[in-house]
Order: structure tokens, then sequence, then C-alpha cells
């Protein structure tokens, strides 16, 4: 099998040719045929999140790495143990896997499990032409979903599903605010109106990515950099927005919509940019401010999701296509801002 790997965090993908894996127990191999280049990616690329005032956190991946979690594939091998599954089936595949033992696994959020065998994270990823999926069960069929967006529901449209739970119900539009409309923000504005009824208003600072939001039903376009963003907003909200998401998570993202809320709203924070959340501590409890992270999603949220998906009620991003062998470009692309909507590697 080959691999677009990196070999110490930072460090430019190699191209490697490993052997193809073979599944034992109840594992199941995936021939990736797309996968989904995230922001996430390239925090792990690069080894570190950045936590503001010159600190860092490090991630743990190992030496080499091949990411990728936004997989979607054939299944062309399976072991003796595996259970409602076929060599031939098309799947979408939940990276988030837990350990299977622990309280949070046992509550159903293995996403949110400190140990598990992430795939793309603990595990080699998409970035990969074969991946091993520990059990079947992690598979979704992606109904007629296009096969290069399909694997982008796996992180991108389940993180966004996952925060937009979090906040709702949303009683008008204008009730949501969604910061940032790259991928994850363009999955969130398409779910935000079909599970939940609602063409939220959005923020972003290209107005290139505004006109795109605009043209698939956000119900406002606001760039933040304009002198003044935010009393648009309030003409537009009346100050009664209840729920913000900040698909961006930087300090700039972060001042500028924190303020957007009314009194008892929440800002939910899903982005990974970086930095840290200045805010004075008086107001939190005056205005009850709640500040809450979300991150990726359970299993749980990835059948209601795929179930959503499958009728077709969730308008399709942008996504692009690139050759796996792309894969640098691709990486410096999204980190540069270049890419609208998704990018997606595909195998040969
Ligand atoms: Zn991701
Ligand atoms: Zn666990």
């Amino acid at each position: 099998m080959k691999s677009y790997q990196a070999p110490e965090p930072g460090m430019p993908l190699q191209e490697v040719e490993s052997p193809t894996p073979k599944p034992s127990g109840k594992e199941v191999v995936v021939k990736t045929i797309a996968c989904g280049v995230c922001h996430t990616d390239l925090h792990l690329h690069s080894g570190a999140f950045d936590l503001g005032g010159g600190n860092k956190l490090n991630v743990p991946v190992p030496n080499p790495f091949t990411l990728g979690h936004e997989v979607f594939g054939e299944v062309v091998a399976v072991g003796p143990d595996a259970a409602n599954v076929s060599i031939g089936d098309k799947r979408i595949v939940y990276p988030w896997i837990g350990c299977g033992n622990c309280n949070v696994c046992s509550k159903g959020d293995e996403h949110l499990c400190s140990t598990g065998p992430v795939i793309g994270l603990k595990k080699p990823g998409g970035f990969g032409d074969h991946i091993v999926v520990p059990d079947a069960k992690y598979l979704h069929d992606a109904g007629d979903t296009p096969e290069h967006l399909a694997g982008s529901y796996a992180c991108s449209g389940l993180t966004a599903y996952s925060a937009l739970k979090k906040g709702a119900p949303y009683n008008s539009d204008s009730d949501l605010i969604i910061i940032g409309i790259g991928g994850v923000g363009m999955m969130g504005l398409q779910i935000a109106k079909a599970a939940f009824n609602c063409n939220p208003i959005v923020v972003d600072v290209d107005n290139e990515k505004l006109q795109l939001a605009l043209e698939n039903g956000a119900s406002a376009a606001i760039n933040p950099m304009d002198e003044d963003a935010a009393t648009k907003v309030s003409e537009i909200t009346g100050g009664n927005t209840s729920v913000a998401i900040d698909f961006v998570g930087s300090e700039q993202s972060t001042a500028f919509g924190i303020n957007l809320l009314r009194k008892g709203g929440k800002y939910i924070i899903v982005g990974l940019y970086g930095g840290e959340l200045k805010f004075p501590l008086p107001l939190i409890p005056i205005l009850e401010r709640g500040v809450l992270g979300s991150y990726t999603g359970s299993p749980g949220d990835m059948h209601e999701l795929m179930k959503l998906v499958r009728s077709g009620k969730v308008d399709p991003i942008p996504v692009e296509k690139r050759p796996a062998s792309e894969a640098n470009q691709t990486l410096e692309d999204l980190k540069n801002g270049k890419i609208i909507g998704r990018a997606a590697l595909i195998h040969d």
C-alpha cells in the first residue's frame, strides 16, 4: 500500500510503500477512495496547538505518522469475527474511536475518550490508500452522497452537527451566528437549515466565502473587519442572538463573537486556531454567559447525522478533488486559506 506520511512533526509528507494490512478478529480493511483534509490535520502535522502567551500543547502522534480522518472507502478485507459487513461495501469511516472500557465510552461518548485508537491520530489515516478499522460498527452507508464529499461527514459534518445540537433549539434565523465559514462552518450552515430549520447569520473575514454562504442560504453575512460590523449584527438581531458557534477559535474571532450574544447566550467554540479567551469574569455571571467547547461528535451523533444525510436533506458543501500525491500542497493551501469548502485527496 501507499501512504503519504510525516516522518516527524512539521516535516513534508513522504510517499511510503508498505505491506497492505490484513484484518484479524473484528477488524475491517478499507481501501481509501477519498479523504477530506481538515484544519485538525494541519495542527496534528505541526505537532502542537497554540495555547496563547507563547505556550503550546504538544500532540502525541506516532512517528512516522499518516494523517487523515475524513475517510470514504471500499471494504476490501474482513476479519473472521467481523459482522454486518461485506467485501465491496463502500462506507464512511467514523474515526473518533474510544477504548470501549472507560467511563466516557460506556456513556456513548467515545469521541471524548483519551486512550482510543483514533484513526488519523493514533492509528494511520486516509492519507494512506488502505486503513484498518477495528470494528464494522464504525462504518456508515453514505446513501447517494458523492464519493469525494462523503468522508467529510465524519469530521466537518459531525463536528458541526454536534455543536449545533448543543445550542438548539433555534427560534429564528437571527438566534444563531456562525463564525468562520470554511469547511466546517459551511457544513454548519447546511446542517442548521436541514436539521434545525434555521438560516443563520454568518461571519467571516473573507468576502468570497461570505458570498458563497449567502448563495447557500445564510440569512445575513458580516465581515468583522468592517468598521461597523458589530453594530450591523445588532441591527439585524436586535441583540437577541442566543447562540454563536465559533468555527475559528482565535483571539480575534472570540473577541468579536462573544459580545454579540444576549443575556444567557451560549458561546460554543469549535475551531482550534489557538490563543487565549479574554473576557471579564463578572460578566460571566451577570450576563449568564455560557462558554463551552465542542469536539467532533459521538457515535450516536454520527448515526443521527447520517440518517439526515441519506434522506437527502443536507445540501452539499463545495469539495475540490486533489490527487493524493498533492497532499503537501493541499495542507499548504488550507493553511493559507486558499481552499473554499473542503479539499479531498483522491487515491488511485
Ligand atoms: Zn477534522
Ligand atoms: Zn474510553
